[in-house]
This record gives C-alpha cells, sequence and structure tokens, in this order.
C-alpha cells in the first residue's frame, strides 16, 4: 500500500494515534488532523487518496467535512470513509446520502478498517496532483463550506418550491406549466419548453416568458420537436401559455436541453437563453440538479391523467364511459336549465350485432365496434361529446343544438356509419348499420333529469327498430 496518503481526521489524540499506527503498520503515508476544518485544510491541499474520519469534532463535523469535500470538483471523487463510535440509523443515513464511501465504527476490527482503506485507495488517484491547491487558508475553507450550504439551500428551495407548485397538478400541461415557471424563475430565458415522448403520444408544453413573435414560436416548436423525436404516425399534442404577438425573437440554434428522468417516456427540457452567451455554469448546474424532481412531477401528472383515462374512458373504443358520457349530460342540461339553451341527445344502437359476433368472432366484433365508434367521433363537432353507453349503444350529447338539428346529425351519423364498412383483422370486412333515436330538451319540462331525456330518446330508438332499423327517429 506504500505511496497511498490517507489523512485520518479524529479529534481524539489517542484515536488519531492509534489510526495513524495502524494504518502505518499496513504501509500507507498517513497525515492526521484534530478537526474537520484543519482535515479540509489538508485534502484540498495535499489530495490524499483516502480521507478518514470521525463525526463528532468541534469546529466542522465529519459530515460537514464530508459535504464539503464531495462539492469541491478537486476532491468530489476522493474516497471518504466515516469511523465514528456510534453508528446510529440517522447518522449512517446522512453519511450515506452525502456521499460516505464508506462507513465503519470505531470497534471494527483493525483489519476491516485496513482492507476497507485499501480497496477505496486502489480505485487509484483520482484528482491530477495539480489540482491541490496548497496556497489555500483556514478563511477559503470556510468561505467554500458556507458557499457550498448556500447552494444547498437554493437547491432545496428550489426542490420544495417546484414540489409543492406541481405536485397536484394532474395532467401533463399543468404539470409541465407549473415546473417551467419555477424554472423560468432562476434562468433568463425568452422560451422554455417541457416534452414527453410515449409511445403512442406526445405532448410539448411552451412557456414564453417575454412577448415573442409567433414565427419565433414556431420555429421554437419545431427544433423541439424535432429533437423528441415522436413516432411517424403520433400527432404531437403542442400547448402555449404566454403571447405570441411581441415582436421578441429567439435563436432556434441556441436551444439549451435537458434530459428528464421518466418511467416508460422520455422527457426534454429546452429553454432559449436570452443571452446564449452568457448562459453560465450555474443556471446549467441548477437546472440539472432539478432534472430528477421535474422527472418525478411529471411521472406523477402522467400517473393522474392515467387514472383520469381508466376512470372515464372506454377501454375497448376510447370514447367516454357510461358514467362520464352522463355526467356530461347533466353539466349540459344544468347550464340549458340556467341560460336558457338547448341540448338535444342521440341514442345509436348498431343493429344485428350479435350477427356480427356469431359469424366473425368476438375478437372481430370488437374491432366492428371501434370502428363504428370512429365513424360517430368523426361527423360529430368537437363541442358535442360521446360515450358508449352499453354493449353496442352509444350517446351523442349536442350542447346548443335543437330537434330538427340533431334529427340531421343523426342522419349524418347513419349513414356514416353504413358507408363504411369495418375492416376485421381477418382482413374480411363488414357492414354495420345502426339505428338512432334522438330528442331533445326543449320537448321536455324545465328541470327535467338526464334519465328523462335518455328515456325519451331511447322510446325513440325503439322505434327506429320496429320500423326496420337503419333509421332516424322521430
Ligand atoms: P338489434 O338490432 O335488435 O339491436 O340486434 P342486436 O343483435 O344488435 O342486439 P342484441 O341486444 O340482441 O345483441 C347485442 C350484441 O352486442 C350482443 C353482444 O354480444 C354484442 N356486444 C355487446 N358489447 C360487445 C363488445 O364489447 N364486444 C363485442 N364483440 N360484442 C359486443
Ligand atoms: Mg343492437
Ligand atoms: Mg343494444
Amino acid at each position: 500500500m506504500s505511496g497511498h496518503r490517507v489523512l485520518v481526521v479524529d479529534d481524539s489524540d489517542l484515536a488519531r494515534t492509534l489510526l495513524t499506527r495502524t494504518l502505518e503498520k499496513a504501509g500507507f503515508a498517513v497525515t492526521a488532523a484534530s478537526d474537520g476544518a484543519a482535515g479540509a485544510l489538508v485534502a484540498l491541499r495535499e489530495l490524499p487518496s483516502v480521507v478518514v474520519t470521525d463525526l463528532d469534532m468541534p469546529v466542522m463535523d465529519g459530515h460537514q467535512l464530508l459535504r464539503l469535500l464531495k462539492s469541491e470538483p478537486s476532491t468530489a471523487s476522493m474516497p471518504v470513509v466515516i469511523l465514528t463510535s456510534h453508528g446510529e440509523a440517522p447518522s449512517r443515513f446522512w453519511g450515506s446520502r452525502i456521499g460516505a464511501d464508506a462507513y465503519l465504527t470505531k470497534d471494527c476490527e483493525p483489519a476491516e478498517l485496513v482492507a476497507t482503506v485499501g480497496r477505496l485507495a486502489s480505485r487509484g488517484p483520482t484528482t491530477e496532483r495539480s489540482h491541490a491547491t496548497p496556497e489555500l487558508g483556514p478563511l477559503d475553507v470556510l468561505g467554500r463550506v458556507v458557499r457550498q450550504l448556500d447552494a444547498s439551500l437554493l437547491h432545496a428551495t428550489l426542490v420544495n418550491t417546484l414540489l409543492e407548485r406541481c405536485l397536484g397538478a394532474t395532467d401533463l400541461h399543468a404539470a409541465g406549466r407549473e415546473t417551467l415557471q419555477v424554472v423560468a424563475r432562476v434562468v433568463d430565458a425568452n422560451l422554455l419548453a417541457i416534452g414527453v415522448t410515449e409511445p403512442d403520444a406526445a405532448t410539448l408544453h411552451v412557456l414564453i416568458t417575454k412577448p415573442v413573435s409567433l414565427r419565433a414560436a414556431e420555429r421554437f416548436v419545431s427544433t423541439v420537436l424535432a429533437t423528441m423525436d415522436p413516432g411517424p404516425r403520433v400527432i404531437p399534442d403542442v400547448v402555449l401559455t404566454g403571447a405570441t404577438d411581441g415582436d421578441g425573437d429567439a435563436d432556434a440554434s441556441n436551444i439549451v436541453s435537458f434530459a428528464l428522468p421518466l418511467r416508460g417516456a422520455s422527457g426534454l427540457l429546452a429553454l432559449s437563453p436570452s443571452e446564449p452567451q452568457q448562459f453560465e455554469s450555474t443556471s446549467r448546474h441548477l437546472i440539472q440538479d432539478l432534472t430528477t424532481h421535474a422527472g418525478l412531477v411529471l411521472d406523477n401528472a402522467r400517473l393522474g391523467q392515467r387514472l383520469q383515462e381508466l376512470s372515464t374512458l372506454d377501454g375497448l373504443t376510447r370514447l367516454l364511459n357510461h358514467r362520464a358520457i352522463h355526467e356530461v349530460l347533466g353539466h349540459e342540461l344544468e347550464r340549458a336549465d340556467r341560460h336558457g339553451r338547448n341540448v338535444a341527445v342521440i341514442i345509436c344502437d348498431l343493429d344485428f350485432f350479435k350477427r356480427v359476433n356469431d359469424t366473425h368472432g368476438h375478437v372481430a366484433g370488437d374491432t366492428a365496434l371501434c370502428a363504428a365508434a370512429s365513424a360517430l367521433t368523426r361527423v360529430l363537432r368537437v363541442s358535442d361529446a360521446c360515450g358508449r353507453y352499453g354493449g353496442e349503444e352509444f350517446l351523442a350529447v349536442l350542447p346548443e343544438t335543437d330537434l330538427e338539428a340533431a334529427r340531421r346529425v343523426a342522419e349524418r351519423l347513419r349513414r356514416a356509419v353504413a358507408e363504411h364498412p369495418a375492416a376485421l383483422p381477418s382482413g374480411a370486412s363488414v357492414t354495420l348499420t345502426a339505428s338512432f333515436g334522438v330528442a331533445s330538451h326543449a320537448e321536455l319540462a324545465a328541470g327535467a333529469t338526464a334519465d328523462t331525456l335518455v328515456s325519451l330518446a331511447d322510446s325513440r330508438l325503439y322505434q327506429a327498430k320496429a320500423a326496420g332499423r337503419n333509421c332516424v327517429r322521430p
């Protein structure tokens, strides 16, 4: 072990003497210091191969010494062994969190200490000798401790702010916007974005902090989207927060990006610094340190979004489920009552659907159901809602629509289903038809419930079936 210098830091004269003797006997060259502050000075000046430190010491304790050494570039990879008389759980936890390479208690066998120091020393010199700073004085050490404390506090405060503001967000855009607003407080950037690329979706949220031109925003978005690389069939869901009516520019060739660690997806934080030349390493480090927590926030929002989808969307057709479409109808009826507006419903039931299952099998039946669902949604307006009401029954809610207009929509829906045969997995195709019952809020007395309106439409659906199917009633 000759050649390896070990720094022993302990405030007890006896412990220092014993440790020095044990390590020297094993062939190490030993320097001893009687306190963390003195130890830090030696470590930074001489760059020993390993530091062995006690925890309880008067001026600077072992944890503080460890944190300082791990935060200084020249000593960050220098192995540190904590050797303490009381190996309590909180102290072990803190030691390992802040980067201790080994944690031993003073009642351990000398051979164990020697083996541990030997193992760590044999990792080889971690820092060039030229990085040693022999001219360093005690005040410099103090200054570095204070700076390091301040940086940790800033980081902790930022993480706290991020978690406080963002953990409640239950969708990706809300989480992205809140995260970007926190980031925007510590960097000077005109445009910031968070992108999440999933196997079948891509979400991009852009925060504009100073009004920029629409062209500048567009250039930024397309550059970031290119980096996100969504699959060829994925249509990215892009939302911008902030004004695009200014004349501010953003240099699309100067985008700084950071990877955000996500589960089963890839995340990206991108920003366009206001002064690219002055985007210093402090800002870079600050954001880099936030990426883990930003990833956590986004994963949490994805989970919330997924739960929301699971509880409101039908698993097969991805339309709203029974409960969700009923809720939409309830809200619309309330609005209609309050503001004297209209709302209509259309119930649709596929004709002789049992035969599709009987002839082609249940899996083909599922495919045909999805095809019918997308034929319906293609015809409806974005302001209409459509849900799977039951097995092969659908309910559409049409705000601001009277009976006659709703009948015309139902007729278009009927043609859309009948004119687009559903392609089955076998390669065959099947032509579906459906029957429709339509009813409007205006036909009922004020305060009528969703159930009454649906019942009226349902009774008309039965009339359509009785009239030979593939038709609309009234
Ligand atoms: P009608 O014209 O009178 O409505 O005849 P129909 O055969 O469509 O009506 P019926 O109520 O007798 O049968 C409905 C069929 O829809 C039976 C059921 O297996 C099928 N179905 C309901 N939900 C699903 C589903 O999720 N997947 C598949 N493949 N079939 C379904
Ligand atoms: Mg049916
Ligand atoms: Mg049915």
